[in-house]
């Protein structure tokens, strides 16, 4: 009888993670990373900007679940069983205690990325955790079942590992075809598309806005059913921000669908149409002697107000008090819906991932096993889950990959 010798393929958050938590939780299991690149980490490295997003400070686990386009039913339990606090708890035991900031992302107190994986890469080393780089797995073959081994990885170079059990810890791709090497094995993947994105809108009149946000913004897709809210932001090339980014997650097949053409209404305020009506008329009332142009509204920057004024057509050397209801009207229908046509898509420099992946009913989420696969695991992007930007997808991450541990360790 050989022992357990687990295979993990992929250097990444998931993959280090289930290798470390696997050793802790029974230090006698032979545990063996696989990365194809020359680097460990390295999307770990470059996220949140360099500071990496680690988690988000979401109170109780049905909140958490609400920032999960896809995977919200299938991670209940695994949440429970791993949540945002252990995550927490781990890192400062680690020695890299989290902050949070004031829209609840939490970051290592140090600001750096490098922080996270150095403690990562060092824990793994500690516990005996071997590695190997520059290996990149292009088949998974089951053996016999009478064998020692039930998995045999083959690289590309032409060697090969054996493995008692595999964890398919590779991240997202974006296309199909690279996951063939576990669709192969009779998995089922969802047709992968990308998430957090921001949007392409040919307007250079809005272009030269760059740099401009308003706190509170509602954006609408036509032919979208759902409306999401956050700040927004105004960039070089289109339209960015939370609100933005949360619509790009929860749309994403529907816009890849539409090829990333359609037409997004935004709400400047995010007020309802009477709220807004209420709040032009009082200001204009308020204001009755000044030229259009010189009223100021809460919560709307000075140059945003002249794009809207010029966008609703209003005579900017009209006074307040003179403005026809004709004219009032199509400033309330700019404030509350004003249309933007994109007509692409530009990743997010902070944080993207893959929407899709490996099919979630193929999966155990009590172990993170395929499902009539014995013996083959999947933890990360790799799999049909994906959060809103924030913190949401390290957590997926983190949370799969210590299931997947406990089911190891047993
Ligand atoms: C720029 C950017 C910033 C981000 N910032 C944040 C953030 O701040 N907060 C957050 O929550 N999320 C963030 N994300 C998302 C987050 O990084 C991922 O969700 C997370 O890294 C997924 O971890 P993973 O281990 O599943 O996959 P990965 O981190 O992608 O790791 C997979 C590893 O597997 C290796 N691999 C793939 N195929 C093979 C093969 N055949 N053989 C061997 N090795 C293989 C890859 O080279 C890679 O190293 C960001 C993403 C990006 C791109």
């Amino acid at each position: 009888m050989i022992d357990k010798r687990v295979v993990i393929i992929g250097a990444g958050a998931s993959g280090y993670f289930t290798a470390i938590r696997l050793k802790e939780l029974n230090p006698s299991v032979d545990v063996l990373i696989l990365e194809k690149t020359g680097k460990t980490l390295s999307k770990l490295r470059i996220s949140g900007g360099g500071r990496c997003n680690v988690t988000h400070d979401c109170k109780g686990v049905s909140a958490l679940l609400q920032h999960y386009p896809r995977g919200k039913t299938f991670l209940k339990k695994i949440f429970h069983d791993w949540s945002v606090q252990d995550t927490i708890d781990w890192f400062e035991i680690n020695g890299v205690p989290l902050k949070t900031e004031a829209d609840g992302r939490m970051f290592p107190q140090s600001d750096s990325s490098e922080t996270v994986a150095q403690m990562l890469e060092w824990k793994a080393k500690k516990l005996g955790i071997g590695l190997r780089s520059n290996a990149s797995v292009v088949t998974i073959v089951p053996m016999p079942k009478e064998g020692a081994y039930r998995w045999q990885l083959n690289f590309n170079t032409g060697g090969s590992e054996m493995a008692t059990d595999v964890v398919l810890a590779m991240g997202g791709f974006s296309k199909e075809s690279q996951y063939n090497m576990i669709s192969t094995l009779g998995v089922d993947i969802v047709p992968p598309v990308p998430s957090l994105f921001t949007f392409n809108i040919p307007d250079a009149t809005l272009h030269v806005l760059h740099g401009l946000s308003v706190q509170d913004a509602k954006v609408k897709l036509t032919g979208y059913p759902e409306a999401y809210h956050g700040p927004l932001l105004v960039t070089h090339w289109g339209l960015s921000g939370p609100a933005v980014l949360k619509t790009s997650a929860w749309a994403a097949r529907w816009m890849n669908e539409k090829a990333y053409c359609t037409t997004a209404l935004v709400s400047w305020l995010n007020l309802s149409e009477d709220e807004m009506r209420e709040l032009l008329r009082t200001t204009l009332e308020a204001n009755p002697k000044k030229r259009i142009d010189n009223v100021s509204i809460d919560g709307i920057p000075r140059r945003l107000w002249e794009y809207i004024l010029k966008r609703a057509e209003t005579p900017i050397t009209k006074m307040a008090a003179d403005l026809s209801k004709f004219e009032f009207n199509k400033l309330i229908e700019n404030l509350c819906r004003m249309p933007f046509d994109t007509d692409g898509r530009t990743m997010f420099k902070e944080e993207f991932v893959t929407a899709g992946g490996i099919d979630l009913s193929q999966v155990n989420p009590k172990s993170m096993e395929i499902k009539g696969l014995t013996g083959l695991y999947a933890t990360g992007e790799v799999l049909d889950v994906d959060g809103v930007t924030g913190g949401f997808n390290f957590q997926a991450a983190w949370s799969t990959a210590a299931t997947a541990a406990k089911a190891l360790a047993s």
